[in-house]
């Protein structure tokens, strides 16, 4: 297993592992399985093991393999703060005590606030003093580094970015996403001011192995270096010297000792110029498969009526890929219920984007048939209902 230093110089394995995909029996984890696959893991030098408050059973299943094979000083635990559900100071002690009883253990080495898309969702907790509460939970060694993970764009990272003296960051990142969410332009930024960064999403959710295009899976075949799909995903990602763990959710055996085989062997800049190659190829076959041919390099923004014209091409091209519902879902995430809204709907086709885009797309009417696709009638009233929600619930924490 190969390892990267953390902000304080700690050896952190670069294949960390996701536990919300832990195996299923019925309506509760299969907890013996997950066992055996955790501690193959740990006995290949795996130390990094995330979970979140929200990933049903997985902390329990977690803090009960944890215990059951005596290995919390081997381990580090990651798990996050529900910051979408706090109306009060009160519920972060809520929220972190039960997760440390749900963990059986009275610290945790990498506490993150969970999915932040916009800095808003950051001061709403600074306006509920999470500041303090985590100057105190670190003195206290109640929490070992602080984090964040992170769904929105590359300008939105930066703003969170500079908002506070983070220890690390969580992002969805993989060679499909380069100019997309955080985007490469992030992960680098993080890298220049010492955040380490974890990787979730590396394949995709699995789409970067099983939904490719055939011509896609006939290159990577064919290729020189025998790697399969996942093993090319995996290897773009640790070339990268910010990128400190990547994530896996592994939930067999033969996944955990194939992740471990790559993760012993992949190095930074171990890419040649045929494999960059390869993944550009991929790319394009993958890009060909989509509705419009945008590339994300957000040429054309910021719009004047706040059109987040990217964002939305990269959810409408995602129903290709992932299929409508998790494309709505991360329509709704990305741009439904962010503070300022950033809909298509809001354009007055003043044509001034499309002058900026390299891919001479039609922008005016692709946005009409995206939005339209993204954003059916009762997805409308939903984000209009979780909008409602949200800003009610950032204004009384104001107060509060
Ligand atoms: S045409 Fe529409 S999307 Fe483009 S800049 Fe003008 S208002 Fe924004
Ligand atoms: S300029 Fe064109 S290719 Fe670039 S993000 Fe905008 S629409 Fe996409």
């Amino acid at each position: 297993m190969n390892y990267r230093k953390n902000k304080k110089g700690e050896d952190i394995s670069i294949l960390g592992y996701g536990c919300m995909r832990f195996t299923r029996k019925g309506n509760a984890i299969d907890l013996d399985k997950a066992e055996k696959e955790v501690m193959e893991a740990v006995n290949s030098g795996v130390n990094y093991f995330d979970t979140a408050y929200i990933y049903t059973g997985s902390e329990v299943a977690l803090g009960e393999i944890v215990k059951r094979n005596g290995i919390r000083d081997k381990i580090n635990i990651a798990t996050k703060l529900p910051q979408y559900m706090i109306r009060n100071r009160e519920a972060i002690d809520k929220y972190f005590d039960e997760e440390l009883s749900r963990l059986q253990t009275d610290y945790i080495d990498y506490y993150l606030m969970h999915m932040l898309t916009d800095v808003a969702a950051w001061e709403n907790l600074v306006n509920l003093g999470i500041k303090e509460w985590i100057k105190d939970k670190k003195e206290s060694g109640q929490i070992r580094n602080i984090g964040f993970s992170f769904h929105g764009d590359t300008d939105m990272f930066i703003k969170i970015l500079d908002a506070y003296d983070w220890d690390f960051a969580m992002v969805q990142y993989n060679y499909l996403d380069e100019n997309t969410q955080a985007g490469a332009a992030g992960v680098k930024e993080a890298g220049r001011r010492g955040i380490p960064i974890i990787i979730m999403e590396p394949l995709r959710g699995g789409k970067l192995v099983d939904l490719l295009p055939s011509k896609a899976k006939k290159e990577i075949k064919n290729y020189k270096r025998g790697w399969t799909p996942a093993e090319l995903a995996f290897r773009w990602l640790w070339n990268q010297p910010e990128i400190m763990c990547v994530l896996s959710g592994m939930n067999s055996i033969e996944m955990v000792q194939e992740n471990v085989k790559t993760a012993s062997d992949a190095k930074v800049g171990d890419f040649t110029e045929d494999d960059f190659k390869l993944v550009d190829d991929v790319k394009n076959y993958i890009l060909d498969s989509m509705k419009v041919g945008c590339t994300g390099c957000r040429y054309c923004v910021p719009c004047p009526k706040g059109v987040d014209i990217p964002a939305i091409f990269a959810c409408y091209n995602n129903m290709s890929i992932d299929g409508k519902t998790d494309a709505r879902f991360e329509f709704a995430r990305l741009v439904g219920i962010r503070k300022e809204p950033a809909f298509a709907s809001q354009c007055v086709e003043c044509g001034k984007c499309m002058n900026h885009c390299p891919q001479h797309i039609d922008i005016i009417s692709e946005l009409k048939k995206a939005d339209k696709a993204l954003r059916p009638l009762p997805y409308k009233i939903g984000i209009g209902i979780a909008r409602k929600f949200m800003l009610e619930g950032r204004k009384k924490s104001k107060k509060a």
